[in-house]
């Protein structure tokens, strides 16, 4: 069997990890998977660790300093730095997977230049499409690259819609858990800390995306993601809470049937999805006891509690920068709230307040969307972000 030649990006998170983890199954499981190219931020011990295990041929790090302290102890290594790294290291030749794990804004440039060169992108940076959606679709378009989402909501919706046309999809139904806070008394969310909301029920990951589930600000990124993944308008996307998370999302067809993927909620399950697709092979994962779960339970999802989901959801129909905009203030606002200076609740507020702001900076978007301006606002919105006054 030929290897597959893998890179990962954001190798030190919780996705990167997770995806290292599946690769040595699959490798323990006779399914040969090359670690080509790895790049970190600034965790740099674990990095080394990775790369004594997994021996790739090029890394790429967040900063100068630490490519030069790599380099000089890896002597064969290629070790690269900053977004020009990143950018190399998904051009770097006979690559048949990229991994894009990065957090934030700053994955969209990398997803948009694997599928520039037509390479298949597995894609946990949800960001990516959050901010780069109309980018990342007319790539995708004139490059004929691939997709194959990571989330476990829309590694759900890929696999749902095996079941029929795209024009037979009568709406996306995406389940969300309700977080930490699903049925605390609103008027104790004002008070919660930043440890309290960083303890997600059903799924242990990144702290950002950890805070931005229990916001809910998470399911909105994720409906905007399923609109461009899927090219389904948003009206025919529906969010719901599922406090299970047994049924990771839905696809009803125009006949009435809903096609549901349930799995263990561990991300490694979408991971070996992405990595082996479109074959599926056996694994010693966690399996979903369904005699365990049940009963499976189904609400709502009440605005009152989760006012952010309605602001970011406005920002993706309203479209053009206003996603990036709001995607920049949420990660300047979650850091704020880690850091014990806003309080839970002034996350969905600022973000309102950066969205109105957007609004009334009153800039004509005519033309087509590029990429320097989605970074323009990017800034803008995180300058903001750090000196809104809640
Ligand atoms: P994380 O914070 O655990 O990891 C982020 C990775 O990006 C780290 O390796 C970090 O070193 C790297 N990174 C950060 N800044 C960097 C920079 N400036 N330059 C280079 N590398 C940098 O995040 P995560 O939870 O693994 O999430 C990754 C993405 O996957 C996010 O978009 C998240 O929304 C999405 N996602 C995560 C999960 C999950 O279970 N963790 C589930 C669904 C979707
Ligand atoms: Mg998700």
């Amino acid at each position: 069997m030929q290897a597959k030649h893998i890179v990962i990006l954001g190798s030190t998170g919780s996705i990167g990890t997770q995806a290292l983890d599946v690769v040595e199954r699959l490798n323990r499981a006779g399914h040969a998977m090359t670690i080509v190219g790895l790049s970190a931020g600034r965790n740099i011990g674990l990095l080394t660790r990775q790369i004594e295990r997994f021996a790739p041929l090029v890394v790429s790090v967040a900063r100068e300093e630490d490519a030069l302290a790599l380099s000089e102890r890896f002597a064969d290594l290629i070790v690269l730095f900053g977004s020009d790294g990143l950018e190399r290291l998904v051009c770097f030749p006979d690559v048949d997977l990229v991994v894009n794990a990065l957090v934030g804004a700053i994955g969209l440039s990398p997803t948009l230049t694997t599928l520039s060169k037509g390479r298949t992108l597995a894609l946990a940076n949800k960001e990516s499409i959050v901010i780069g959606g109309e980018l990342v679709t007319k790539v995708l378009r004139e490059n004929g690259g691939t997709i194959l989402p990571i989330d476990s909501e829309h590694n759900a919706i890929f696999q749902s819609l095996l079941a029929g046309k795209h024009s037979e999809i009568e709406r996306i139904i995406i389940t969300a858990s309700g977080g930490p806070f699903l049925n605390i008394p609103l008027e104790e969310l004002a008070q919660v800390s930043a440890q309290d909301a960083l303890h997600h029920p059903n799924w242990s990951m990144g702290s950002r995306v950890t805070i931005d589930s229990a916001t809910m600000v998470n399911k909105a990124f994720e409906v905007i993601e399923a609109h461009y993944l899927f090219d389904v308008p948003y009206e025919r996307i529906e969010p719901i809470v599922h406090p299970q998370s047994a049924i990771h999302s839905l696809v009803e067809y125009r006949d009435g049937s809903i096609i549901a993927e349930l799995a263990a909620s561990d991300m490694r399950i979408p991971i070996q999805y992405a990595l082996v697709y479109p074959d599926r092979v056996a694994t010693d994962l966690p399996r979903l006891s369904l005699e365990k779960i049940s009963p499976l339970s189904f609400a709502p999802l009440e605005m009152a509690r989760y006012p952010a989901f309605a602001t970011v959801h406005a920002a993706g129909v309203r479209g053009g920068t206003a996603p990036a905009a709001v995607n920049a203030a949420d990660e300047v606002l979650v850091k704020r709230f880690l850091g014990g200076e806003i309080g839970f609740t002034k996350i969905a507020q600022g973000l309102q307040r950066i969205l109105d702001r957007w609004k009334a900076r009153d800039v004509v978007e005519d033309g087509d969307l590029s990429l320097a301006r989605i970074l323009d606002v990017d800034r803008w919105a995180r300058k903001q972000a750090a000196t809104l006054n809640l």
